[in-house]
């Protein structure tokens, strides 16, 4: 099994480096530090000069028995705000930040638990597969590395992602697509006061299109949002333009499609009927995934959760994570419980015994 002391103590100095997203040039070059000194050539992919940030994705080989079918373990490097001058403390049998900042567990654990997983796995000399190591870079608010990631840089067709909420044992074995809308109503400016009926209110369709849209929890694996509505320019202006942003998420692809199309409709519908235009923009930010149990990936990574004497639990999820990226380019992935709590928010902590576990299941995937 891994070591416990060591797993600490590389715990807490990734913790105390500053890697907000977009920001993780320091955390990039210390784990490319450590890959160097596991026997790895780390290589950081364009994604960083993509998105004019500090870091692309790191991506290195670490050789293993070509026997066996090469594996992915990925993790991400960036943390959400606020997370400058972290600290990490010893609380009991948890690990919390010192105060003001998110301790950003969510996701130095899973760096943590794969770097130390490979380093107990060299030191005892035992067999594994070709593995793919993949540190992702400004993944919080948008998965905006992976959808960058080279991956013709990579071989390997399955992997598991560290960096789901949940209990160490936890598959997030379902997860939806999400669909991202930019919807722009065009009415006609006239003044408000002297001529209000030679124009066509942007403000008055977009509430009507609002109150017909299916808005919320539309199932058990569908949900969809209004969040951002901008528009008009003074009190005595009918007003020309509305600006209104939102999404939709589902498990099921065919529904998320129909939703979209049902958006699309009433949009238009609404704006004909008062004279009005719309420009609607629908970008998919990434496909659904659905894993059976049967499915190798999982029923490896069920021996591997038993394997601890731990519970495995099979969950569906309603957010979106690298393994959606993954997934959508060929590469079988599931993202994996990591026992961190309250993440996003300073209260954040991981007891000790789950921070251990994750370094335990990242050994078993990888020499089962
Ligand atoms: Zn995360």
């Amino acid at each position: 099994m891994t070591n416990k002391e060591r797993l600490k103590k590389l715990f807490f100095e990734l913790v105390e480096i500053d890697s907000e997203s977009s920001k993780e040039g320091k955390m990039a070059e210390r784990l490319k530090k450590e890959l160097s000194d596991l026997g790895g050539e780390p290589y950081e992919d364009s994604a960083g000069e993509k998105m004019g940030t500090e870091a692309g994705n790191i991506i290195c080989k670490i050789d293993g028995d070509n026997d066996k079918e090469p594996i992915i373990l990925s993790a991400h490097m960036d943390t959400v705000k606020p997370g400058i001058g972290k600290k990490a403390v010893l609380d009991g049998d948890v690990i919390r930040s010192e105060g003001d900042t998110v301790l950003g567990a969510d996701d130095a654990a899973g760096l943590a638990a794969i770097l130390e997983a490979l380093r107990t796995a060299k030191e005892q000399g035992v067999s594994h597969p070709p593995i793919e190591v993949v540190f992702t870079a400004y993944e919080e608010g948008g998965l905006n590395g992976s959808r960058r990631l080279e991956f013709d840089k990579l071989t390997a067709k399955k992997g598991y992602i560290l960096d789901s909420s949940g209990k160490v044992g936890t598959m997030i074995v379902e997860a939806p697509g999400q669909e991202k809308y930019d919807i722009k109503i065009k009415g006609k400016p006239a003044h408000a006061g002297l001529s209000p009926e030679d124009g066509v209110d942007a403000v008055k369709v977009a509430g009507e299109i609002i109150t017909k849209l299916k808005i919320g929890r539309i199932d058990e694996e569908t949900t969809s949002n209004i969040g951002i509505i901008n528009g008009g320019e003074a009190t005595n202006v009918v007003c020309p333009l509305v600006e209104m942003k939102g999404e939709a998420r589902s498990r099921d692809e065919q529904k998320l499609s129909e939703i979209t199309q049902e958006f699309k409709k009433i949009c238009n519908e609404v704006a004909d009927s008062y004279g009005a235009t719309v420009e609607f923009e629908d970008n998919r930010l990434y496909s659904s995934y659905k894993l059976d149990k049967e499915d190798d990936l999982v029923s490896h990574c069920t021996e591997a959760v038993k394997k601890l004497e731990l519970e495995p639990a099979y969950k569906a999820t309603g957010g979106g994570s690298d393994a959606n990226i993954f997934n959508s380019n060929g590469i079988k992935t599931m993202n994996l419980g990591m026992g961190y709590q309250k993440v996003h928010t300073t209260d954040e902590f991981i007891p000790v015994k789950e921070l251990e576990n994750v370094a335990d299941l990242a050994y078993n995937l990888i020499t089962l």
